[in-house]
């Protein structure tokens, strides 16, 4: 239970979320594995997500007992079907088992020149095929040495998300971009402030109920020894995790530092 002061003295109960982003990473055996020892290994209190590559998300939902483990993809296309090779629709991630689908990451942003406005048409389509949307958002280090954090944060909020999301079909994602895979966090007070500015743009584009119940997570070189200092940020809803995902010990570790 998380007492959000800002967000006009309302109380809500967010469950906290540990989602595992798998990047470009995994053999079968490797996945089934390490799906299984999650899954056994799973504490309760919150809610843990595997986000393996497409090809792995059937082994992966088959590997899970049911419990309190979802599968998610790491992309989608804005289509439900067609002409555009290489791509996956939300409709087939949802088919093969998932039930998340994280969107805008930056290293599409970066390395597939993914914008706000596809982002946005991304999240669409994943919520039309009954996914939650993880809308990722961050600066890079150039935006922060030059104060323009929150601005930049504002605006990729404001282009990516739709008009019409509600608090259980979209989580935000707040990972700068020097955080991810570098071994570098953002300070206790750094993530504070961000989180606290995205759910107040929250509340100001959709109204308090809305703000108060969506979960915003953190992400960047989470791993065992800060987990616990990062989650008990006032605001912080849980983490999405790179490297640290890959090995059972150090996510389940991560998801038991849940206040
Ligand atoms: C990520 O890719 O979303 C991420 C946070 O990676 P890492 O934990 O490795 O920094």
């Amino acid at each position: 239970m998380q007492e959000n002061e800002g967000i006009s003295e309302m109380t809500t109960t967010r469950t906290p979320l540990i989602a595992g982003n798998w990047k470009m990473n995994g053999t079968v055996a490797e996945s089934v594995a390490l799906t299984r020892a999650v899954d056994d290994g799973a504490p309760g209190g919150c809610e843990l997500l595997i986000c393996p590559p497409a090809v792995l998300i059937p082994p992966v939902a088959a590997a899970l007992k049911g419990g309190n483990v979802a599968v998610g993809g790491q992309d989608c296309h804005f289509a439900g079907s067609g002409a555009h090779t290489g791509d996956i629709a939300a409709v087939m991630l949802a088919e093969a088992g998932c039930g998340y689908v994280i969107l805008g990451h930056s290293e599409r942003r970066a390395d597939h020149g993914e914008t706000d406005e596809l982002v946005r048409s991304k999240t669409e389509a994943a919520h039309a095929a009954g996914l939650i949307a993880i809308v990722c958002v961050g600066e890079t280090l150039a935006e922060r040495d030059g104060g323009e954090t929150l601005a930049r944060i504002g605006s990729q909020l404001e282009g990516s998300l739709p008009a019409a999301i509600t608090a259980a079909n979209t989580v935000i994602a707040y990972e700068p971009v020097w955080a991810i895979g570098t071994g570098r966090t953002a300070s206790a007070a750094d993530v504070a402030e961000v989180h606290t500015h995205i759910r107040g743009d929250i509340e100001r584009r959709f109204g308090a109920d809305l703000a108060g119940g969506i979960r915003i997570l953190y992400g960047g070189s989470m791993k065992p020894s800060n987990a616990a200092e990062l989650l008990a940020i006032d605001g912080v809803d849980g983490g999405l995790i790179g490297g640290a995902s890959l090995k059972a010990e150090d996510f389940l570790a991560i998801a038991a530092s849940c206040p």
